[in-house]
């Protein structure tokens, strides 16, 4: 799939420069940048967004990693202690999917439930890194929808199940660099469903912010550019609701993030 960038609410496709698709120019570092920035400078023509298909920023990431519980006040919604450790499952390929594509409610879970979420994505191979040197190797930002079938999720002590099917991890609209980002940590988040707001939080609520999440995850892993870190939801999700709310085929999901956009889906029946 092919790159581009979003210069004022046109889009430049990158086919014709060394870096076609996003983990190539992921992986260019601030040669891609530049080459990119120059390919624009030379007043190519580029499309109205509203013509282009928007894909998820990273449709193949080499890692999709979620991190459950870090929010403050999602833990204790949760009815679980504020943690000292970061809760890690995660989710594969199968799940991303882009901007207006839809959510497949599978016919197995009747517990569909929501979670609007700050991603970070890796734009340098990264292994033992301190906080302190995140800004070297975390490309920018995207919105990610983990979508999470609780059934599945909370059938046994690893989660993973219930995060993976098809069309659970929406990502988009767009990946906003870090330099358009003052500070990841105080923004707010939020999650509309078919118009009313049933999230409402800002990630200064983060038990782990971008720097810690990196420095723990490196001591484990090398990360690589193209890999994704969904830093959890804040309160408000489904199944903590009294009456509790599911997805069901109809309903219009948008997780927002101040400075990064609006990622819209629809839900439709896998039997559809
Ligand atoms: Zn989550």
């Amino acid at each position: 799939m092919e790159a581009g960038i979003l210069i004022n609410g046109q889009v430049l496709g990158l086919a014709g420069t060394g870096y076609p698709d996003a983990i190539s120019f992921l992986s260019g570092g601030d040669e891609a940048i530049q080459e990119a920035a120059r390919y624009a400078e030379d007043g190519r023509d580029a499309t109205p967004i509203a013509q282009v298909k928007m894909h998820a920023p990273v449709p193949n990431p080499g890692k999709f990693i979620c991190i459950g519980l870090n929010y403050r006040d999602h833990a204790i919604e949760s009815g679980m202690e504020i943690p000292e450790i970061p809760t890690v499952f995660t989710k594969y390929d199968n799940a991303v999917c882009g901007p207006g594509d839809p959510i497949i409610l599978p016919s197995v879970s009747e517990k569909v439930d929501y979670e609007a979420e700050l991603a970070f994505v890796i734009g340098k191979r990264a292994k033992n890194v301190k906080a302190a040197d995140w800004e070297d190797y975390v490309f920018g930002y995207t919105c990610v929808h983990d979508v999470s079938a609780r059934d599945y999720q909370l059938a046994t002590s690893q989660w993973t199940i219930g995060k993976t099917f098809d069309s659970f991890g929406p990502m988009g609209p767009s990946l906003v660099s870090k330099d358009e980002i003052h500070d990841a940590s105080n923004l707010r988040i939020w999650f509309d469903l078919n118009g009313q707001i049933l999230q409402d939080s800002n990630t200064d609520q983060l038990v782990f912010d971008v720097p810690a999440l990196l420095e723990y995850l490196s001591s484990v892993m090398t990360l690589q550019p193209g890999d994704i870190v969904s830093t959890g939801t804040p309160p408000g999700v489904g199944m903590a609701r009294k009456p509790p709310i599911f997805l069901k085929p109809g309903d219009v999901c948008t997780v927002g993030i101040e400075g990064i956009g609006e990622l819209v889906n629809p839900c439709v029946s896998e039997l559809e």
